[in-house]
């Protein structure tokens, strides 16, 4: 794929923008693997369980395995694609926690097991090891890039039903459940701030948009501000706790660079402004400042 047709990025948004998908990975990492185990920790349909795993094996996130005969049983178990997005279920967990009023059940307390202690996970530079937000990066379009094929395409598949479905990460989904949200958002924090600059370097129809920009304020994502050169203007900047999205948004720009590999180069360049170095971050335990590794991390019961 040269030149045009989503990107890594548009990829990844189009497949994590589904809450079941990121709701089967969590539950898989937690050590489901069979049809049965899923269902007991999800109130999920057969249909769309069904569906979901078969999309998780087809993108390569899950490896399918019988292990019956009869009647033929399947048990899903997480490929490595599947397993690294650990750090982006962290993050969402996170801000979801911090950021957003949502049911302590969903987003219980963590532990990490290397130091014992409760912790929240902060954002830092792999290589200088300083904290990080998105002021602290420089960001350029790679060769895949630009925001045209970086919006994830329309979606075919089949949405769960909102009518009586739980929403386990409702601002999560705010932003990466719509292609144009997630595309908005992205484009707030490179900067965009105008109506009509959101609407000409993402080509997005104007009445899409100004439903998209008021479900992102009313999420408290953005917030509109009278415009700088016209007070009939209005403008949309990040909220705080939008601004706080920084971590979940880097982690998926790294999942999706990571799997999503293009013969073209990446979609985004990222240069760590306070060391010089190409940027990665990670996620470190703010209680003892190591590392944080899937593994060492433990649900706690919620509070
Ligand atoms: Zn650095
Ligand atoms: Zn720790």
């Amino acid at each position: 794929m040269h030149g045009d047709g989503p990107n890594a990025l548009a990829r990844a948004i189009g497949l994590l923008g589904d809450e079941w998908t990121l709701l089967l990975v969590r539950a898989a990492l937690d050590g489901a693997t069979r049809y049965s185990q899923f269902q007991a920790v999800l109130p999920i349909s057969h249909a769309v369980l069904s569906q979901r795993l078969e999309t998780l094996v087809s993108e390569g996130l899950m490896d399918r395995r019988q292990y019956q005969e009869h009647p033929p049983r399947s048990e899903y178990r997480l490929a490595p694609r599947g397993w690294s997005l650990w750090p982006v279920l962290i993050a969402i967990w996170s801000w979801e926690r911090r950021m957003a009023s949502t049911d302590p059940i969903r987003t219980p307390p963590m532990r990490h097991r290397v130091c014992g202690q409760e912790m929240t996970p902060s954002y830092r530079c792999r290589h200088c090891g300083q904290p990080v937000d998105a002021r602290h990066l420089h960001v350029v379009w790679g060769p895949s890039g630009g925001w045209q094929r970086t919006v994830p395409g329309a979606t075919t598949r089949r949405r769960s039903a909102t009518s009586g479905a739980k929403v386990f990460y409702p601002s999560t989904m705010a932003v990466l459940g719509n292609r144009w949200s997630a595309a908005i958002v992205g484009a707030a924090f490179r900067g965009i701030r105008r109506f009509s600059d959101y609407q000409d370097v993402l080509g997005c129809p104007p009445s899409v948009l100004a439903e998209r920009l008021t479900s992102l304020c009313e999420h408290d994502v953005l917030e509109p501000v009278a415009s700088s050169d016209r007070a009939d203007w209005s403008e949309y900047r990040l909220t705080r706790k939008g601004r706080a999205l920084f971590p979940v948004i880097d982690m998926v720009v790294d999942w999706a660079q990571r799997w999503y590999v293009s013969d073209e180069g990446p979609v985004l360049e990222r240069m760590h402004l306070v060391c010089g170095a190409p940027f990665r971050g990670e996620l470190v335990c703010d209680q003892c400042g190591v590392g944080l590794h899937g593994p060492d991390i433990e649900v706690g019961e919620p509070d």
